[in-house]
Parts: structure tokens; sequence; C-alpha cells
């Protein structure tokens, strides 16, 4: 069975040069590729779509050369991101699969915090039935906060949203010894397990610079390496086809990049090495049963917690006798935790005068032992 007969949960990234031709959006490649996506999600697969196009459906309202300066850049996305949302919708519309726009900046991945809430909110759009269309925020992300490529950006949300497999389509079918425009021997490879040094060489080699977007195979190994970390496999496979994601599942050529272990397992040894607890969490013995049962840990089985943590921070996990029971990382401040400590989950807004999470350390967030 395909590896995309078997994802869950797949981001999808789609470059400028598919998404647009001169200016213009490429709607019968878009509606084809929306036909797939929804086959997809017929099977019960949870989507989400990365999409480059906006600087490149933009920029003929600035003169039309390539945009050099990042002010123009900025500029031709913040033109072009409207009609390429509107030709993504357009191209959804006759399948009655809603389309959400969510722009995302570095620090929407990289900060823990905000990563919180970026993935409450893709995960929030997929349960609803919806498809997250995500692009970069160009119009305010400036170079040093920036992703600069969708390949990346694409990596990073797979990584956030706990996805199993990441497709890249490419203008090319995958990775080659060499370049294929120009070696008659370069070879394909279908099967990466490993991101050696050799492969990052063939990928330096095989890449030439973009007429649009801004990707080549050293970005696309940069993302595949990202995925590959959070135990997410990654597929560059060539997307100027009819049916690119039905053509991949029938084995059409491509490069899999696997990884020997999978996210929960990456994110767990992330957790596990990543997180020097800021504070600590005592819980009830009612708690401590759930938690080792695989749930979320819930305000109501909390019966003390230390000073001085924000939203977001690592903290210990200590039961009623002291003994560190695990670690994770927390939805609510510390002083939010000591408001709300005790209480049934539905008491928390009254108190909060807000209504948070359901849980303050989500069982994804957290690791026992
Ligand atoms: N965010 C850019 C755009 O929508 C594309 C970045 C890339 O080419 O990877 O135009």
């Amino acid at each position: 069975m395909s590896q995309l007969t078997r994802a869950q949960r797949i981001v999808v990234k789609i470059g400028s040069a598919l998404v647009s031709e001169d200016g213009r959006a490429r709607t019968t490649w878009l509606s084809k590729l929306a036909a797939d996506m929804v086959t997809l999600n017929a099977q019960g697969k949870q989507l989400i779509l990365v999409s480059s196009g906006a600087i490149a459906l933009g920029r003929q309202y600035l003169g039309d050369k390539k945009p050099r300066k990042l002010e123009e850049k900025q500029a031709a996305a913040a033109l072009g991101q409207p009609p390429l949302m509107a030709a993504l919708s357009q191209a959804f519309a006759p399948h009655n699969l809603p389309v959400a726009q969510a722009l995302l900046t570095l620090e929407d991945t990289e900060n823990r915090r905000r990563w919180l809430n970026a993935r409450a909110t893709l995960d929030t759009l997929l349960n609803a039935g919806a498809l997250p269309v995500i692009n970069e925020n160009d119009t305010v992300a400036t170079d040093e906060i920036r992703y600069g490529d969708n390949d990346r950006l694409a990596a990073r949300v797979a990584q956030m949203v706990g996805a199993d497999l990441l497709v890249l389509l490419s203008d090319i079918d995958g990775l080659y010894t060499a370049n294929p425009r120009f070696d008659a021997n370069a070879k394909h490879i279908s099967e990466v397990s490993e991101i050696t040094a050799e492969i990052e060489a063939m990928a330096g080699d095989a890449n030439t610079e973009a007429a649009v977007g801004s990707g080549g195979m050293v970005t696309k190994l940069a993302a595949a390496r990202i995925a590959y970390a959070a135990g997410c496999s990654t597929v560059i496979t060539l997307g100027d086809r009819e049916r690119p994601l039905v053509a991949l599942q029938d084995g059409a050529r491509a490069t899999w990049i696997t990884p020997p272990y999978n996210p929960e397992t990456a994110r767990e040894t992330w957790l596990r090495s990543h997180l020097n607890p800021e504070g600590e969490i005592t819980v009830d013995a009612g708690a401590e049963r759930a938690l080792k049962a695989g749930s979320s840990l819930l305000p109501v089985g909390i019966t003390g917690v230390s000073q001085g943590f924000a939203r977001g921070a690592a903290v210990a996990i200590k039961n009623l006798s002291g003994v560190t029971i695990g670690k994770g990382i927390t939805a609510y401040s510390a002083t939010d935790i000591d408001r709300i400590k005790g209480l049934k989950t539905d008491a928390v807004e009254a108190v909060l005068g807000f209504r948070g999470r359901p849980a303050v350390i989500h069982r994804d967030d957290l690791i026992l032992g």
C-alpha cells in the first residue's frame, strides 16, 4: 500500500509555477487538484494546502518584473493573495469543501505560545471538515523573520499539526543524482531513508533558480529534513499533470523520504529532550490515573501550581507525594491555573472571563515518566 494511501494527515504544497502563469491563476489545473484533494478527503484523510502564488499573481500591478526588493515582494503578495484565494475557493466550490485562509509568520511555528494557538486553529478547521489554505504572511514578515519559501513553511506546518505526509508538488518528479536537464546520466532516486551529505550535494547540483517563486531542490530537501525530524515522510513529485495526487497514489514516479519513526515517537523524543521545566503543577490521584490512561490534564485534577510561568511554558507534573510523573507544555499561565485549579472545565470561563482551551496540558504536549 502506498504511503499516500496510509497517511491520515497530509500537507500538500503547491508552488507559484503550478498556481499561476503569466500573472493569472491556472484555473483548470487548480480545479483538477481540487478534485484530487476531495478524492483523498473522501478517503477520510485530513488535508492542508500550502499555496504559493501571491507574489506571482500580484506583481503585475507593480510593473510586472520579478520583484527583487523585499517591500516590492510584500506589496505584490498583498495584491496577489486575494486573487489566489478567489481562485482556490472557486476550484473547491463545486465540491462543497469550505476553504479557510491562514497566513502564518515564522513566529507562529517557532514561538511555543503562538504555536499552540496556530495548531488549535488548524485542528479546529480540520475537525470542522474545512480545508486550511496556508501561505506566509508576506506582507508583514520582514527578512529576519521570514520563512522565505513555502517548502519550509509547509514542513513546519506538517510538524505543527503532526502530519504523517508532506507532499511537495514540484516541476520535477523527484530527486536525481545530478540535474537531469543537463546531465543525461542523471539517475532518479525513488527512496531515501536518511538525508545524508551525499543526498544534500545532489540537491545542490540539481538546483536551478526558479523563474517564479523561491523553490528549488535545496529548499525541498531542507523542508524534508524538518519533516523527517518530526517523523513525517516527504514525497517530491511532478505537480504539472492532470491529477497529481491520484497519480501519486497510483504509483507515479517520485522521491519518497521516509524517517524510521512516526510523528508520535518524534514528538515524544522532542518533548523529552527539549523541555526544561520552568514550573510545576501538582495533580490528584484521579488525574494521575487519567494521565496514565492517555488523557489530557484538565483543571479539575490540579491541586497546586508554582508561580511565575507563562502560557506555552514547560512544566513538571507532580503527584500528591511530590514525585514527578511527567512534563508538558501548558496552555495556561501559572496565575490562571491557580484560579481554575480544581474546577470543572465548564466553570473555567466564569472565573477567567474567557473561554480557554479545555485542557491545561493537551495530551499531545505531554510525556509521562
Ligand atoms: N509566499 C510566496 C507567495 O505566495 C511564495 C514563497 C515561495 O515561492 O515559496 O508568493
